[in-house]
């Protein structure tokens, strides 16, 4: 049996602009498993609640009672790949390919001129702007962007709109414009024939919306270009299954967890760019500045759009995680 024990804490969102002045705070843990042979290994659990997890209190119960849900199954496997790392005292990150981020920007109105030349003059290629709150409005910031700015766009909507808004969005750019949207994760609700007929004003990706899809009946070509894999969500073997099976590109992203979370997905990212250069694009586990940095966030380094420097065996903060006070999880 695996014996498992949890850290509660807190991430603190950055306030958007100094007005903000109780940004929200999300709850999560980290865990550390032990196996019967003694390896022992570290992983996050961050529930995200606009997903309809469970809070992390629920979800440890239910782990101390053996049931786990498909986050702590992941945390598991995670944990799994990190304690395998840490007994044969390997990093890992020594000697990987390097994964190239994009630059996630989550309120588009509060992001300055200033703040896009330094972003373009650090080298990233791509920005993901986090859309769908105020349609008209933001429509109007792209368009502006993308005529001063020789930059690539992904847009996420997390499902946000309805159908007709979708298209009337798309069709407030030109032509000229949306080709320079790299693509669009889950514009709205994922239905098959409604996918389809918008498929043409962008490439759309696949992300939370993947749950919904009857795998079996999905006929091919399938109306998404790229799939989204967060490791902390998704069976990523499966996925990668789907990815080759279809044809797609694929993005690898943290949840926007813990800096022990990202630490895990850039690893997963790393490993599927040794094997699958071609079908990987920029990813997505430079998340870290959403939230006020903490110990763990503070000895990562950043250079650019690259993560790096993460110290120690298996996914590292070795110390830090040896400091952490533990609680037994049990019934
Ligand atoms: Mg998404």
């Amino acid at each position: 049996m695996i014996q498992f024990w949890s850290h509660k804490y807190q991430l603190q969102e950055m306030p958007s602009d100094s007005s903000e002045k109780h940004p929200p705070i999300h709850e999560g843990a980290l865990l550390k498993a032990v196996w019967p042979d003694g390896k022992t290994g570290y992983a996050d659990l961050f529930p995200v609640r606009k997903f309809g997890d469970a809070d992390v209190d629920t979800q440890l119960s239910a782990l101390a009672n053996g049931k786990l849900s498909s986050l702590t199954e992941q945390s598991i496997w995670l944990a799994k790949r990190d304690a395998i790392l840490r007994k044969n005292k390997q990093s890992a990150f020594v000697g990987m390919a390097k994964v190239k981020n994009h630059f996630l920007v989550t309120d588009l109105f509060t992001f300055t001129d200033s703040k896009m030349a330094e972003i373009r003059s650090s080298g990233y290629s791509t920005l993901k702007l986090k859309v769908g709150f105020d349609p008209e409005e933001e429509v109007k910031v792209i368009s502006r962007w993308l005529k001063q700015h020789p930059i690539m766009l992904r847009l996420d909507f997390n499902s946000r709109l309805k159908f007709d808004d979708y298209q009337v969005f798309m069709l407030s750019l030109q032509q000229g414009e949306r080709a320079r949207i790299e693509f669009v994760e889950d514009p709205f609700s994922w239905n098959a024939d409604a996918w389809k007929a918008v498929a043409e004003f962008a490439p759309l990706a696949i992300d939370n919306e993947a749950e919904k899809i009857d795998w079996e009946k999905l006929k091919s070509p399938v109306p998404f270009k790229v799939m989204i894999i967060k490791p902390a969500r998704t069976d990523v073997e499966k996925a990668v299954a789907k990815v080759n099976q279809y044809g797609l590109k694929m993005v690898v992203t943290s949840s926007m967890d813990h800096p022990v979370g990202v630490a895990h997905a850039l690893h997963v990212a790393t490993e599927l760019k040794k094997f699958n250069p071609n079908t990987l694009l920029d990813c997505g586990c430079l998340t870290l500045r959403v939230y006020k940095p903490n110990e763990f966030a503070n000895v990562i380094q950043v250079t650019g759009p690259y993560l790096s420097g993460i110290k120690g065996t298996g996914i590292g903060f070795n110390e830090l995680l040896e400091n952490t006070p533990w609680i037994k999880v049990q019934r």
